[in-house]
Protein backbone atom coordinates (compact mmCIF):
# COMPACT_ATOMS: atom_id res chain seq x y z
CA UNK A 1 0.00 0.00 0.00
CA UNK A 2 2.82 2.31 0.82
CA UNK A 3 4.26 1.42 -2.50
CA UNK A 4 1.28 2.41 -4.35
CA UNK A 5 0.28 5.97 -2.52
CA UNK A 6 4.18 6.78 -3.33
CA UNK A 7 3.51 6.29 -6.58
CA UNK A 8 0.44 7.77 -6.53
CA UNK A 9 2.13 11.43 -4.73
CA UNK A 10 4.71 10.73 -8.13
CA UNK A 11 2.24 10.97 -10.97
CA UNK A 12 0.25 13.48 -8.97
CA UNK A 13 3.33 16.32 -9.25
CA UNK A 14 3.81 14.58 -13.04
CA UNK A 15 0.15 15.65 -13.33
CA UNK A 16 0.83 19.34 -12.27
CA UNK A 17 3.60 20.16 -14.67
CA UNK A 18 1.26 18.33 -17.48
CA UNK A 19 -1.74 19.46 -16.58
CA UNK A 20 -2.97 18.95 -20.66
CA UNK A 21 -1.47 15.17 -20.64
CA UNK A 22 -4.49 14.33 -18.13
CA UNK A 23 -5.02 11.06 -20.03
CA UNK A 24 -1.53 10.26 -20.26
CA UNK A 25 -1.27 10.35 -16.23
CA UNK A 26 -4.78 8.52 -15.60
CA UNK A 27 -2.82 5.83 -17.77
CA UNK A 28 0.11 6.09 -16.01
CA UNK A 29 -1.65 5.50 -12.76
CA UNK A 30 -3.22 2.36 -14.28
CA UNK A 31 0.04 1.05 -14.70
CA UNK A 32 1.60 1.79 -11.59
CA UNK A 33 -0.84 0.25 -10.22
CA UNK A 34 -0.66 -2.48 -12.19
CA UNK A 35 2.83 -3.25 -11.80
CA UNK A 36 2.92 -3.18 -7.45
CA UNK A 37 0.54 -6.28 -8.11
CA UNK A 38 1.58 -8.23 -10.95
CA UNK A 39 5.53 -9.54 -9.27
CA UNK A 40 7.57 -12.79 -10.08
CA UNK A 41 6.81 -15.70 -8.34
CA UNK A 42 9.45 -16.02 -5.21
CA UNK A 43 10.88 -19.55 -7.12
CA UNK A 44 10.16 -19.45 -10.51
CA UNK A 45 9.48 -22.26 -12.41
CA UNK A 46 11.16 -23.08 -15.77
CA UNK A 47 9.23 -22.94 -18.99
CA UNK A 48 9.67 -26.39 -21.08
CA UNK A 49 8.67 -25.54 -24.50
CA UNK A 50 9.26 -29.37 -25.50
CA UNK A 51 6.31 -29.93 -23.23
CA UNK A 52 3.34 -32.31 -24.46
CA UNK A 53 0.99 -30.18 -22.80
CA UNK A 54 -1.18 -27.71 -24.80
CA UNK A 55 0.64 -24.57 -25.92
CA UNK A 56 -2.17 -22.42 -23.95
CA UNK A 57 -4.48 -23.26 -22.33
CA UNK A 58 -7.34 -20.93 -20.74
CA UNK A 59 -9.01 -22.76 -18.42
CA UNK A 60 -11.94 -21.82 -16.23
CA UNK A 61 -11.06 -18.08 -16.45
CA UNK A 62 -13.02 -14.81 -15.04
CA UNK A 63 -11.28 -11.33 -14.94
CA UNK A 64 -12.50 -8.06 -14.16
CA UNK A 65 -10.53 -4.61 -14.27
CA UNK A 66 -9.35 -3.22 -11.38
CA UNK A 67 -10.62 -0.25 -12.11
CA UNK A 68 -14.13 -2.21 -12.80
CA UNK A 69 -14.78 -4.79 -9.90
CA UNK A 70 -18.16 -5.11 -10.71
CA UNK A 71 -18.16 -5.70 -14.67
CA UNK A 72 -16.72 -8.73 -15.92
CA UNK A 73 -14.06 -8.76 -19.34
CA UNK A 74 -14.19 -12.44 -19.06
CA UNK A 75 -16.26 -15.40 -17.60
CA UNK A 76 -15.61 -19.15 -17.31
CA UNK A 77 -13.62 -18.75 -20.51
CA UNK A 78 -12.28 -21.52 -21.72
CA UNK A 79 -9.85 -22.54 -24.81
CA UNK A 80 -7.00 -24.55 -25.76
CA UNK A 81 -4.45 -23.66 -28.08
CA UNK A 82 -2.01 -26.49 -29.58
CA UNK A 83 1.75 -25.76 -31.23
CA UNK A 84 1.56 -24.31 -34.82
CA UNK A 85 -2.09 -23.95 -33.94
CA UNK A 86 -3.30 -20.38 -36.20
CA UNK A 87 -6.26 -19.37 -34.33
CA UNK A 88 -8.81 -16.66 -35.06
CA UNK A 89 -10.71 -14.78 -32.59
CA UNK A 90 -13.98 -12.97 -34.06
CA UNK A 91 -16.91 -11.14 -31.68
CA UNK A 92 -18.35 -7.95 -30.91
CA UNK A 93 -16.40 -5.32 -29.58
CA UNK A 94 -16.43 -5.33 -25.80
CA UNK A 95 -16.70 -9.34 -26.36
CA UNK A 96 -13.08 -9.68 -24.44
CA UNK A 97 -10.80 -9.97 -27.16
CA UNK A 98 -7.96 -7.81 -26.18
CA UNK A 99 -8.32 -8.48 -22.69
CA UNK A 100 -7.37 -12.41 -23.48
CA UNK A 101 -4.10 -10.81 -24.56
CA UNK A 102 -3.12 -8.76 -21.97
CA UNK A 103 -3.85 -11.98 -19.68
CA UNK A 104 -1.37 -13.96 -21.70
CA UNK A 105 0.87 -11.78 -21.25
CA UNK A 106 0.33 -11.35 -17.45
CA UNK A 107 -0.17 -7.52 -17.38
CA UNK A 108 -3.21 -8.08 -14.99
CA UNK A 109 -4.05 -11.68 -13.01
CA UNK A 110 -6.91 -13.56 -13.57
CA UNK A 111 -9.90 -13.31 -10.90
CA UNK A 112 -10.63 -16.95 -11.11
CA UNK A 113 -9.41 -20.25 -12.97
CA UNK A 114 -5.77 -20.30 -14.59
CA UNK A 115 -3.90 -19.93 -17.81
CA UNK A 116 -1.01 -21.87 -18.62
CA UNK A 117 2.05 -22.18 -20.88
CA UNK A 118 2.95 -25.65 -21.43
CA UNK A 119 1.30 -27.02 -19.21
CA UNK A 120 2.89 -24.20 -16.28
CA UNK A 121 0.38 -21.51 -14.92
CA UNK A 122 1.73 -18.66 -15.40
CA UNK A 123 1.59 -17.05 -12.27
CA UNK A 124 4.41 -19.74 -11.12
CA UNK A 125 6.87 -18.39 -14.25
CA UNK A 126 9.06 -15.22 -14.48
CA UNK A 127 7.63 -12.30 -16.22
CA UNK A 128 10.64 -12.68 -18.54
CA UNK A 129 9.99 -16.16 -19.62
CA UNK A 130 6.50 -15.27 -20.22
CA UNK A 131 7.38 -12.33 -21.91
CA UNK A 132 10.06 -13.86 -24.23
CA UNK A 133 7.80 -16.28 -25.55
CA UNK A 134 5.65 -13.96 -27.20
CA UNK A 135 5.42 -11.25 -29.50
CA UNK A 136 2.38 -8.91 -30.51
CA UNK A 137 1.78 -6.97 -33.29
CA UNK A 138 -1.52 -4.09 -32.42
CA UNK A 139 -3.53 -2.25 -34.68
CA UNK A 140 -1.69 0.82 -33.81
CA UNK A 141 1.80 -0.06 -33.50
CA UNK A 142 3.46 1.76 -30.53
CA UNK A 143 7.06 3.36 -31.77
CA UNK A 144 9.53 4.34 -29.62
CA UNK A 145 10.93 8.26 -29.57
CA UNK A 146 14.06 6.88 -31.27
CA UNK A 147 14.98 6.02 -35.09
CA UNK A 148 14.16 2.92 -36.81
CA UNK A 149 17.18 0.96 -36.00
CA UNK A 150 16.55 0.63 -32.44
CA UNK A 151 12.45 0.82 -33.17
CA UNK A 152 13.35 -2.58 -34.35
CA UNK A 153 16.26 -3.79 -32.26
CA UNK A 154 14.35 -3.30 -29.06
CA UNK A 155 12.72 -7.12 -30.62
CA UNK A 156 16.38 -9.04 -29.47
CA UNK A 157 18.67 -7.97 -26.58
CA UNK A 158 22.26 -6.82 -28.73
CA UNK A 159 20.78 -7.39 -32.60
CA UNK A 160 23.45 -6.31 -35.09
CA UNK A 161 22.77 -3.92 -37.97
CA UNK A 162 22.47 -7.49 -40.40
CA UNK A 163 20.20 -8.68 -38.33
CA UNK A 164 17.84 -5.75 -37.94
CA UNK A 165 17.90 -5.23 -42.01
CA UNK A 166 17.38 -9.16 -42.45
CA UNK A 167 14.38 -8.21 -40.31
CA UNK A 168 12.92 -5.09 -42.44
CA UNK A 169 13.54 -6.93 -45.22
CA UNK A 170 11.79 -9.86 -44.21
CA UNK A 171 8.32 -7.94 -43.21
CA UNK A 172 8.83 -5.67 -46.42
CA UNK A 173 9.73 -2.60 -44.75
CA UNK A 174 13.57 -2.01 -46.16
CA UNK A 175 12.74 -0.48 -49.53
CA UNK A 176 10.46 2.74 -47.33
CA UNK A 177 13.21 2.68 -45.03
CA UNK A 178 15.90 3.20 -47.37
CA UNK A 179 14.11 5.84 -48.85
CA UNK A 180 14.01 8.20 -45.27
CA UNK A 181 16.27 10.73 -44.87
CA UNK A 182 18.30 9.38 -42.95
CA UNK A 183 18.08 5.60 -43.74
CA UNK A 184 17.75 3.56 -40.52
CA UNK A 185 18.80 6.98 -38.87
CA UNK A 186 15.69 8.43 -39.35
CA UNK A 187 14.33 9.47 -35.92
CA UNK A 188 10.74 8.41 -35.53
CA UNK A 189 8.07 9.76 -32.94
CA UNK A 190 6.43 13.53 -32.97
CA UNK A 191 9.32 14.90 -33.91
CA UNK A 192 10.27 12.75 -36.27
CA UNK A 193 9.48 11.74 -39.70
CA UNK A 194 5.55 10.65 -40.54
CA UNK A 195 4.60 6.99 -41.11
CA UNK A 196 2.00 5.81 -42.59
CA UNK A 197 -0.24 3.26 -40.72
CA UNK A 198 1.50 0.56 -43.16
CA UNK A 199 4.52 1.52 -42.53
CA UNK A 200 4.27 1.31 -38.64
CA UNK A 201 2.64 -1.96 -38.87
CA UNK A 202 5.91 -2.81 -41.31
CA UNK A 203 8.19 -1.37 -38.51
CA UNK A 204 6.20 -3.77 -35.59
CA UNK A 205 6.14 -6.99 -37.75
CA UNK A 206 10.23 -6.51 -38.38
CA UNK A 207 10.49 -6.26 -34.47
CA UNK A 208 8.41 -9.31 -34.05
CA UNK A 209 10.56 -11.08 -36.65
CA UNK A 210 13.51 -9.87 -35.05
CA UNK A 211 12.17 -11.43 -31.86
CA UNK A 212 11.18 -14.51 -33.02
CA UNK A 213 8.71 -15.46 -30.66
CA UNK A 214 7.06 -19.16 -30.00
CA UNK A 215 3.72 -17.27 -30.12
CA UNK A 216 2.58 -14.60 -32.31
CA UNK A 217 -0.53 -12.28 -30.73
CA UNK A 218 -2.03 -10.55 -33.43
CA UNK A 219 -4.38 -7.50 -33.54
CA UNK A 220 -5.67 -6.97 -37.22
CA UNK A 221 -6.11 -3.31 -38.57
CA UNK A 222 -9.73 -2.62 -38.37
CA UNK A 223 -9.10 0.17 -40.98
CA UNK A 224 -7.71 -0.27 -44.48
CA UNK A 225 -4.05 0.62 -45.33
CA UNK A 226 -3.36 2.33 -48.12
CA UNK A 227 -3.32 -0.60 -50.94
CA UNK A 228 0.12 -1.04 -51.41
CA UNK A 229 0.78 -0.99 -47.71
CA UNK A 230 -2.05 -3.87 -47.18
CA UNK A 231 -0.55 -6.37 -49.97
CA UNK A 232 2.65 -5.80 -47.98
CA UNK A 233 1.80 -6.18 -44.80
CA UNK A 234 -0.16 -9.19 -45.71
CA UNK A 235 2.96 -10.47 -47.10
CA UNK A 236 4.73 -9.40 -43.74
CA UNK A 237 2.20 -11.23 -41.86
CA UNK A 238 2.24 -14.95 -43.41
CA UNK A 239 6.05 -14.52 -43.45
CA UNK A 240 5.69 -13.81 -39.15
CA UNK A 241 3.14 -16.55 -38.94
CA UNK A 242 4.94 -19.20 -40.62
CA UNK A 243 5.55 -22.46 -38.19
CA UNK A 244 4.43 -20.49 -34.89
CA UNK A 245 1.18 -21.18 -32.81
CA UNK A 246 -0.56 -17.45 -33.33
CA UNK A 247 -3.50 -15.74 -31.96
CA UNK A 248 -5.26 -13.29 -34.37
CA UNK A 249 -8.09 -10.89 -33.29
CA UNK A 250 -9.53 -11.02 -36.98
CA UNK A 251 -11.51 -8.04 -39.02
CA UNK A 252 -11.06 -9.78 -41.95
CA UNK A 253 -12.77 -12.99 -44.15
CA UNK A 254 -9.36 -13.75 -45.88
CA UNK A 255 -7.81 -13.90 -42.27
CA UNK A 256 -10.11 -16.09 -41.07
CA UNK A 257 -10.53 -18.25 -43.90
CA UNK A 258 -6.77 -18.86 -43.68
CA UNK A 259 -7.31 -19.91 -39.79
CA UNK A 260 -6.85 -23.90 -38.52
CA UNK A 261 -9.85 -22.74 -35.87
CA UNK A 262 -11.98 -19.46 -35.58
CA UNK A 263 -13.28 -18.85 -31.76
CA UNK A 264 -16.25 -16.86 -31.60
CA UNK A 265 -16.27 -14.72 -28.41
CA UNK A 266 -19.40 -12.79 -26.74
CA UNK A 267 -19.49 -11.20 -22.95
CA UNK A 268 -16.35 -12.74 -22.01
CA UNK A 269 -17.29 -16.39 -23.34
CA UNK A 270 -16.15 -18.79 -26.28
CA UNK A 271 -19.78 -19.18 -27.57
CA UNK A 272 -18.76 -20.89 -30.66
CA UNK A 273 -15.41 -22.66 -32.30
CA UNK A 274 -14.96 -24.17 -35.51
CA UNK A 275 -14.29 -23.42 -39.16
CA UNK A 276 -15.77 -21.07 -41.59
CA UNK A 277 -18.58 -23.10 -42.96
CA UNK A 278 -19.45 -24.89 -39.49
CA UNK A 279 -20.13 -21.69 -38.24
CA UNK A 280 -21.77 -20.16 -40.57
CA UNK A 281 -24.48 -22.88 -40.51
CA UNK A 282 -24.15 -23.26 -35.72
CA UNK A 283 -23.72 -19.71 -34.43
CA UNK A 284 -26.17 -16.75 -35.72
CA UNK A 285 -23.75 -14.26 -34.18
CA UNK A 286 -20.70 -15.62 -36.50
CA UNK A 287 -23.22 -15.16 -39.45
CA UNK A 288 -24.25 -11.80 -38.28
CA UNK A 289 -20.65 -10.60 -37.93
CA UNK A 290 -19.95 -12.13 -41.11
CA UNK A 291 -22.12 -9.43 -42.65
CA UNK A 292 -21.63 -6.22 -40.52
CA UNK A 293 -17.51 -6.82 -40.36
CA UNK A 294 -16.42 -8.81 -43.08
CA UNK A 295 -18.07 -7.25 -45.74
CA UNK A 296 -15.80 -4.25 -46.15
CA UNK A 297 -14.11 -3.73 -49.80
CA UNK A 298 -10.84 -4.01 -48.55
CA UNK A 299 -11.99 -7.32 -46.70
CA UNK A 300 -12.67 -9.67 -49.16
CA UNK A 301 -10.79 -13.02 -49.89
P1 LIG B 1 -12.69 -6.34 -27.34
O1 LIG B 1 -11.22 -6.32 -27.56
O2 LIG B 1 -13.33 -7.65 -27.69
O3 LIG B 1 -13.39 -5.20 -28.01
P2 LIG B 1 -11.97 -5.75 -24.61
O4 LIG B 1 -11.16 -6.92 -24.17
O5 LIG B 1 -11.22 -4.52 -25.01
O6 LIG B 1 -12.97 -6.18 -25.77
O7 LIG B 1 -12.98 -5.33 -23.46
C1 LIG B 1 -13.74 -6.26 -22.70
C2 LIG B 1 -14.46 -5.50 -21.59
O8 LIG B 1 -13.53 -4.96 -20.67
C3 LIG B 1 -15.29 -4.33 -22.11
O9 LIG B 1 -16.44 -4.23 -21.33
C4 LIG B 1 -14.37 -3.14 -21.88
O10 LIG B 1 -15.12 -1.97 -21.67
C5 LIG B 1 -13.62 -3.56 -20.61
N1 LIG B 1 -12.25 -2.99 -20.57
C6 LIG B 1 -11.29 -3.13 -21.52
N2 LIG B 1 -10.14 -2.52 -21.12
C7 LIG B 1 -10.37 -2.01 -19.89
C8 LIG B 1 -9.57 -1.27 -18.95
N3 LIG B 1 -8.28 -0.96 -19.20
N4 LIG B 1 -10.16 -0.90 -17.79
C9 LIG B 1 -11.45 -1.21 -17.51
N5 LIG B 1 -12.25 -1.90 -18.35
C10 LIG B 1 -11.74 -2.29 -19.53
MG1 LIG C 1 -10.02 -4.98 -28.69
Amino acid sequence: AIVVAMAVGTVAEIYGELQRAAGAAKRLIELLEVQSEILDPAQAQSLDTQAQADVIEFTDVSFHYPSRPQQSALSAFNLQISQGETVAIVGPSGAGKSTLFELLQRFYDVSAGSIRLHGVDIRELSLHDIREQMAMVAQHPVLFSADVYHNIAYGKEGATQDEVSAAARQAYADEFIEQLPDGYHSFLGERGVRLSGGQKQRIAIARAILKDPEILLLDEATSALDAQSEHHVQAALTELMKSRTTLIIAHRLSTVMHADRIVVMDKGKVVANGDHASLMQQSPLYRKLCELQFNQPSASV
